[in-house]
């Protein structure tokens, strides 16, 4: 089964891009011939919102199905971690799938969801909002295809009630492309930062209990009734998450600093961009001592020199 938020990199299969309202020919249902082949062989990335979804139908914490049901995976080189389901012991197929059909068939991820559709999260550098496009996926096994039915992908989405789980997942994609598109501008996020990714996207309940900590509060200016508004709701605390990810990752403050938590904050940041530019300059200087120690230089670079504003370049 193909993932949907991954816009096929490793995929043998190349799909076609297309929007909300094309038509799709496509049904799955028991009986068909290729019943289960998609859970037999898994790739499925998943959401916050789907482990909220998933830990509470199968009665367990977060942490509990991170550890027995996922593995974790480099979504970013050096970077965030996403997590994926972890298949049957020396296996590929899901530990969910039954004879008749999806264990978890309530609460099953947004990818399951959205097969044979992959959702497509995209973000340009220059804009603030995500556009979403969709690709069909088409492979061998599966023979919904050849079925006569035909939906719109909205109407499949709806379907498949995955406008709920995109609109609560949503936060937390826009982060994950901001990260992706920012690249280097911001750094490589501290072991700190990384961890606290992981927690707050996919381990809730130890973020639960982060959020109702002393250490939180010395740090946070919240009242007590706006605590206890978020510690109430599992996908309120999540919506949270995704504001408090946005100032930690990127400095978007829209929670409150204590006073002096907020100054010890600024120094730190302070001390970080300062890392940042050193850690730089001694890349560059690396590289341009291994230039001269092969020879290199502007001259016989091909490349021409340029003044030092790059207002003109010049070629022999
Ligand atoms: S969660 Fe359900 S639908 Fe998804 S791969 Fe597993 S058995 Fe199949
Ligand atoms: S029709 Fe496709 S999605 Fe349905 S069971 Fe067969 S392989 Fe899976």
């Amino acid at each position: 089964m193909s993932q949907p938020d991954v816009p096929f990199p490793q995929s043998p299969v190349v799909p076609t891009m297309v929007d909300g309202d094309h038509t799709i020919q496509f049904s799955c249902h028991k009986g068909i011939s290729c019943w289960n082949a998609c859970c037999s062989n898994i790739d499925i990335s998943l959401t916050p919102y789907d482990i909220v979804r998933l830990k509470k139908h199968l009665g367990i914490s977060s942490t509990e199905f991170l550890r027995d049901y996922t593995v974790p995976y480099e979504m970013e080189k050096d970077g965030m971690a996403g997590v994926k389901l972890r298949p049957i012991e020396n296996g590929t197929a899901c530990r969910f799938m039954q004879p008749e059909g999806c264990g978890v068939y309530a609460d099953r991820p947004t990818a399951c969801r959205y097969y044979p559709v992959a959702l497509l999260s995209m973000r340009r550098q220059d804009e603030y909002v995500d556009r979403q496009s969709y690709a069909i996926v088409k492979e061998d096994h599966c023979k919904g295809h050849e079925v006569a039915r035909s939906i719109s992908v909205d109407d499949y989405r709806k379907e498949q009630g995955l406008p709920e789980y995109d609109e609560l997942a949503r936060g937390w994609r826009q982060l994950v492309l901001k990260k992706k598109s920012s690249g280097p501008t911001i750094g490589t996020p501290s072991l700190k930062s990384r961890q606290l990714f992981f927690m707050a996207s996919y381990d809730i309940d130890t973020f639960h209990s982060f959020v109702e900590s002393e250490a939180f509060s010395r740090l946070f200016a919240m009242t007590d009734d706006e605590r206890t508004l978020i510690l109430a709701d599992d996908v309120e605390l999540l919506q949270f998450s995704f504001r408090f990810l946005r100032q930690v990752l990127f400095g978007e403050q829209s929670i409150a600093l204590n006073e002096e938590a907020a100054k010890e904050r600024l120094e730190s940041w302070k001390a970080r961009q300062i890392e940042i530019e050193r850690e730089a300059a001694e890349k560059r200087a690396k590289l341009d001592e291994e230039m001269a120690r092969e020879g290199f230089n502007e001259e016989d670079s091909g490349l021409g020199v340029c003044d030092d504003d790059g207002a003109s370049c010049a070629r022999d």
